[in-house]
Formats: structure tokens, sequence, C-alpha cells
């Protein structure tokens, strides 16, 4: 049995990575290209109660009151479940897998609370834990969104108008955005992700089609 594919959407959040993975997903059904899309955290799961007490603020207020290492279990739980119960065996069979988030999360959102000296040790343990240890696929390709903290901040604000929804503790904290960020530029050197710079050069989102465009230019390597 040959092992399948796993491409992954990350990014800080308000970075646009949801509305990338769904018109990657979009085109992929159009092709008739055989495939199942995932998103992470999976918040309608019994798998996901420690990070809604966590999103929730009930380990504390501000999310350093977590550790990166204790917060960086409870998602990785959830990830082991739904591998397990829903996606593993697709993937053993050579299945295409494409999610909107992944382990890089953790990456992202947890190295941001440790200071830029102790990341390199994080990165190390967060991908012998997740691949080696809970033995869950390393992506093949992660497609990382970057923007600036204004883009994200107002895509964010965006979004809380269009779905009625409020933020939770990581999105409603500014300084913590712009430490996931930091992170995130630190994870993409490290871990050697594929960068998609998703503003023009006045510092603007670019469109919706243009990096559309994009990804699936970066992606012709994935499908041959
Ligand atoms: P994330 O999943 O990274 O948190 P989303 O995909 O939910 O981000 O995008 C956040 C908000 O920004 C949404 O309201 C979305 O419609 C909007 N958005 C995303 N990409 C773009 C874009 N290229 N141009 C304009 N608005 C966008």
């Amino acid at each position: 049995m040959k092992n399948g594919k796993l491409i992954v959407f990350e990014g800080i959040d308000g970075s646009g990575k949801s509305t990338q993975y769904s018109l990657l997903c979009q085109s992929l059904h159009a092709k008739s290209v055989e495939f199942k899309n995932l998103v992470f955290p999976q918040y309608s799961e019994e798998s996901s109660a420690l990070i809604k007490m966590y999103l929730r603020g009930e380990f504390g207020d501000k999310p350093g009151e977590v550790n990166a290492y204790a917060a960086s279990s409870f998602f990785a739980v959830d990830r082991y479940a739904s591998f397990k119960k829903t996606w593993g065996d697709y993937y053993s069979a050579g299945g295409l897998i494409v999610t909107d988030r992944y382990t890089t999360s953790n990456a992202v959102h947890q190295a941001s609370k440790l200071r830029k000296g102790e990341r390199g040790e994080f990165f190390s343990w967060l991908y012998d834990f997740e691949y080696n240890k809970l033995g869950m696929p390393a992506p093949d390709k992660v497609i990382y969104m970057d923007v600036s903290l204004e883009i994200s901040c107002e895509q964010l604000r965006k979004r809380e108008l269009d779905t009625g929804t409020n933020a939770d503790i990581h999105e409603k904290d500014r300084e913590y955005l712009a430490s996931c960020l930091d992170a995130a530029r630190d994870a993409c050197k490290y871990y050697g992700w594929d960068r998609l710079n998703c503003l023009d050069g006045d510092g603007k989102m670019r469109s919706l089609e243009d990096i559309h465009a994009e990804v699936l230019s970066k992606l012709e390597d994935v499908f041959v």
C-alpha cells in the first residue's frame, strides 16, 4: 500500500486560509478529483472538549496561561481521534486529503508563547510528538498564507460581522496575534513550508481568484 497525499492550509487567524481551502475543494470537485477534506479543530466532535475549554478561557483568559506544550497536546489528540476514526485508512490506501489547519497550527499558535530562542526546540518536539510518536502523517505540502497584522485584524472583524460570531481568546488578543505572525514566519522557515504572499505591492489583500491561481500553481508538483 502506498500512502496518500496531504495538503494543508496554514496561516494566522484572518489570513484567508479557510477561504482558499474552500476554493481548492471546489476546484477539485469541478475536476472530479477524488479527495477527503477536513477542518481542524473538529469542534463538533467530543475529541475537541479540552480545546473548547481552553478557547473559552476556562484555564485562563489569556492564551499564555496554558503553556505551549499543554495546549499543543489538546489540539493533537483531536487530530489523532479524527485520523483514527475518519481518514487514516483512506490516507493509507493512497487517498488525497486537503485540510484547513493541522499540526502546523500548533507551530503557529503555541510557538508564539515562547521566546524566539526557545522555538526551535519546540518545533522539533512538535514534529516528533505528532508525526513520530502519535504516528500521524506529515504533510506533502503546507501552503502558508502570509499576511500583515493589520490585514489579519481587518479580516477577522469582517468575518465577525459576516457570520455574527464572537472572537475566541486567540482572536481577540492583538498582541497574541502579532506574536503568532512572528512564530508563523519562524515555523515557515524551520519546516520549509511553501509561503504564499497574500498581499499586493501596496500591502492590500490580493483578490481571492489571484491567490487561488497561485495555490493551484503551487500544487502542480504534488499532483504529478
Ligand atoms: P482564516 O480561515 O485564515 O481565519 P478566513 O478564510 O475565514 O480566514 O477569512 C477571514 C475573512 O476574510 C472572511 O470574512 C473572508 O471572507 C475574508 N477574506 C479572505 N480572503 C480574502 C481575500 N483574498 N480578499 C478579501 N476578503 C477575504
